[in-house]
């Protein structure tokens, strides 16, 4: 029998990683899982320790690893907690190909540590490339590791880009469903809460990365990410509506040829991507179905009603340490806003607030960057509690 490719997963419990441990349960003889960290949902982290076998589990909730060990000991698993239990999930000995799917900043250290340890990387957590995009090239060139994209788009515009001369790409087009908030005025969407924002139309998320995609700044990061990932300057990257989801992005080369990627929309397919390249192997999942699929629409977003796309775009062509700046506000006022203690354009008025007084440094290393995160986070704190208008 062949080996199995062995997989990490940073994020095991939440959207992308139960969907990476769904697809994984699918082929016991080709895939095993060596490690696996969460942040609080101990019984889930339990449950896929009893169905998984890994050597290693972990939970950020450090008041909860008495309750994982108790757990895990009668099966021979051993648990950790906090950040090293993070870093050791993320450098794991065995692990060949490490899913990094935890949501927000509080994935870069444990990501890029595991670009350290030559793993190659399946990357879902997108803020990190926007946060550190650089440092984390930097290091998985230094390092030889691979860093392979799992968001639906990038997978896209990887596939599209393979072969291709990166010379002969004039640009690289990333669509986007619009979310809940498509067709809405500026009045409902201003009168919007967690229930509307959360309704997303094609896809099952995380309530971040759901809110994010109500606002387009979900766009906005992968702008940013698209930049980091495939060399192009924010100038010859668009976004384009596309409600149906189907064609998941597209690339013009200079001759005016368009190539696209379809699919169905299942995150299990670009994980399944990331986690064989440069091998594809027989999906388990239904096909698309072109003769029975709705028409496929295309049109340009309205900057007006979603702020935030603009903002990113204004954030990574300022470059340094802006980007940090930005996805550090959003991720407090996205929070502040499914807690209810903000309104729906809070998020961007209290980002662009934060960015109005951040004065960009080379965001060359790590501290650096995490000095840049704590600063923009208690400055937009500060915004939110005053009052965003004030
Ligand atoms: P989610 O909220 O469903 O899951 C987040 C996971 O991270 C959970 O397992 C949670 O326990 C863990 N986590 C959170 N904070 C942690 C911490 N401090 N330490 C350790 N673990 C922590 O989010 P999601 O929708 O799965 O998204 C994960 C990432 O993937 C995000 O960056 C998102 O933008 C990206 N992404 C998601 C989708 C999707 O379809 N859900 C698609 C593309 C990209
Ligand atoms: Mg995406």
């Amino acid at each position: 029998m062949p080996e199995r490719t062995k997989v990490a997963i940073l994020g095991s419990t939440g959207s992308v990683g139960a969907q990476a441990l769904d697809l994984i349960a699918r082929f016991p003889d080709r895939f095993e899982v060596t490690a696996l960290a969460a942040g609080s949902r101990l019984d889930l982290l339990v449950e896929q320790a009893k169905r998984f076998r890994p050597s290693l589990v972990t939970l950020a909730r450090e008041d909860l690893h008495s309750s994982l060990q108790t757990a895990c000991a009668p099966l021979g698993v051993d648990t950790a907690c906090g950040e090293e239990g993070l870093l050791r999930v993320a450098t794991h000995p065995e692990a060949e190909r490490v899913l990094s799917a935890i949501v927000g900043a509080a994935g870069l250290k444990p990501t890029l540590a595991a670009l350290q340890a030559r793993k190659t990387v399946a990357l879902a957590n997108k803020e990190t490339l926007v946060m550190a995009g650089e440092l984390m090239l930097r290091e998985t060139e230094r390092n030889n590791a691979l860093l392979l994209p799992v968001d639906s788009e990038h997978s896209a515009l990887h596939q599209c880009l393979r072969g291709e001369r990166r010379e002969e790409v004039s640009r690289l087009i990333l669509t986007a469903s619009g979310g809940p908030f498509r067709q809405s005025s500026l009045e409902e969407m201003e009168a919007a809460g967690p229930e509307q924002a959360l309704r997303h139309p094609t896809w099952e998320m995380g309530p971040k990365i759901s809110v994010d995609s109500s606002t387009l700044m979900n766009k906005g990061l992968e702008i940013i990410e698209a930049h980091w990932l495939f060399g192009i300057e924010s100038a010859r990257i668009q976004v384009l509506l596309h409600p149906q989801s189907l064609v998941h992005s597209l690339v013009e080369m200079r001759d005016g040829s368009v190539i696209c990627q379809l699919g169905t929309p299942d995150m299990r397919g670009p994980i399944q991507y990331a986690l064989t390249f440069p091998d594809r192997w027989e999906s388990p999942f239904a096909r698309l179905d072109l003769s029975t699929a709705p028409a496929l629409e295309f049109s340009a977003p309205d900057l007006r009603r979603f702020p935030c796309l603009g903002l990113a775009i204004g954030a990574l062509e300022a470059g340094g340490t802006a980007p940090v700046a930005l996805n550090a506000a959003n991720e407090v006022a996205v929070g502040a806003f499914l807690a209810r203690r903000a309104k729906f354009f809070d998020i961007p008025r209290t980002i662009e607030k934060v960015l109005e007084e951040h004065h960009p440094v080379a965001a060359d290393s790590l501290a650096t960057i995490l000095d840049a995160d704590e600063a923009s986070r208690r400055r937009a704190e500060q915004i939110l509690m005053k009052g965003v208008a004030a």
